[in-house]
């Protein structure tokens, strides 16, 4: 069981969710137990060009315009730029939550000097510091200060998040629904660690399909939490692949589908005009 079955898995489990609910005539929040609840969503995917911070808050300016209370900013840069990005952040924005995604670029000895000022910003969390397989490094960064660490979109299978939990020092969860082995597996993730009272974030980008199943699911689970919402200005498997599949709402939370299964139209002629191509396209 390696990434690429997961991955597979994945789809074919979205898929057939898909079709349950579709031949029953129900979303697929509702066949989960889920109710029509709103859901918060963050922001993502701001400061990915590592811009200055003035250039940094006017791109956030328009979503949270939008009603968006949350954003994420990648760190990973120098630690010092990244604390500069953060600061400005808090100054501007006293009360939108910041989480960092670092996608995998920092060193133990950047976490060590960027966590303090990480503890006096109150920022809601450190994403992936350190790639998944780099246990022994998470557990000496969570000694670094009270940031909570977070990860989980490159966690495959409920046999990968088993051995987080029992490390305990990763204490956001960010299984992704099209990787991580499905609906039905991330259900079995979520409820592992609703036992212990972690939350589960979701990692939803790329596609459309999948941030729409995933705010069904955070509709449907107890320790749901935020809603990854890409803001990326270009996403053609968000904005053309498939019919519209979320709308970020003024106070900043998007609702699940009511439409049958997961709720989006999938233009199939576009899939066929764009095949997949060899060579490092995922992000
Ligand atoms: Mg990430």
């Amino acid at each position: 069981m390696g990434a690429g079955a997961s991955l597979a898995m994945s789809g074919i489990d979205m898929a057939l969710w898909d079709i349950r609910g579709k031949a029953a005539g129900w979303p697929l929040y509702r066949l989960l137990g889920g109710g029509r609840r709103p859901i918060p969503a963050y922001a993502g995917g701001v400061a990915l060009g590592y811009q200055e911070p003035a250039a940094l808050l006017d791109e956030m300016a328009p979503h949270l315009a939008a009603g968006y209370r949350a954003v994420k900013l990648r760190v990973g840069d120098t630690v010092a730029a990244d604390i500069a990005r953060m600061e400005a952040t808090r100054k501007a924005h006293p009360d939108v939550e910041i989480l960092t995604d670092a996608n995998i670029g920092y060193t133990i000895e950047d976490v060590r000097r960027v966590m303090p000022a990480m503890d006096a910003l109150g920022i809601g969390w450190l994403e992936e510091p350190f790639p998944a397989y780099d246990h022994h490094l998470y557990r000496q960064a969570a000694g670094y200060g009270r940031t909570p660490l977070a990860a989980g979109e490159n966690h495959f299978t409920r046999y990968e998040f088993n051995r987080v939990l029992e490390d305990g020092v990763i204490r956001i969860w960010q299984g992704d629904l099209s990787k991580s082995g499905g609906i039905t597996e991330c259900l079995r993730i979520a409820a592992m660690g609703s036992a212990f009272k972690i939350p589960f974030h979701p990692h939803s980008s790329m596609t459309g399909v999948n941030q729409a199943a995933s705010i069904h699911l955070l509709a449907a689970i107890d320790n749901g939490g935020y809603f990854e919402a890409d803001i990326s200005t270009a996403n053609k498997f968000r904005d053309e692949m498939c019919s519209t599949p979320w709308a970020i709402r003024p106070d900043g939370t998007v609702l699940p589908n009511e439409a049958p299964g997961i709720g989006v139209e999938v233009d199939e002629d576009w899939l066929r005009a764009h095949p997949a191509i060899e060579g490092p396209g995922y992000v």
